[in-house]
């Protein structure tokens, strides 16, 4: 099952999924930093910051809160702040600044816009 879209893909195709970036990342490869996504979405985040990656689809965020349960307090943090009933409107601006250091924010286009 898809942790972005909750499709669900066979052992042959199904991926593991870095759902913080590398870049700077200690802790990459901890299972607390892992979901399982489908081609397509991994394909579509590469690597996207997840927060970018969320915004750009709702309903990724109501999927990875349904399925990244086991990731780290930050990412579920993260989750449930632009999932906060699973489906509901994402509440982004009151956690979106304190995310990320200046030297870590990749945005180069709104993360708003759609
Ligand atoms: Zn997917």
């Amino acid at each position: 099952m898809c942790a972005y879209c909750g499709r669900r893909a066979t052992a042959t195709t199904i991926t593991l999924d870095h759902v913080a970036p590398r870049r700077g990342q200690s802790a990459y490869d901890r299972r607390d930093n892992l979901v399982l996504a489908c081609a397509d979405c991994n394909g579509a985040k590469a690597d996207m910051p997840i927060l970018a990656f969320l915004l750009r689809k709702r309903e990724r965020s109501s999927m990875l809160r349904r399925y990244g349960a086991h990731l780290s307090p930050m990412l579920v943090d993260l989750v449930r702040a632009l999932a906060p009933d699973g489906d509901a409107a994402p509440r982004v601006k009151e956690s979106f600044d304190d995310l990320f250091t200046d030297d870590e924010s990749p945005y180069h286009e709104s993360p708003y816009s759609d």
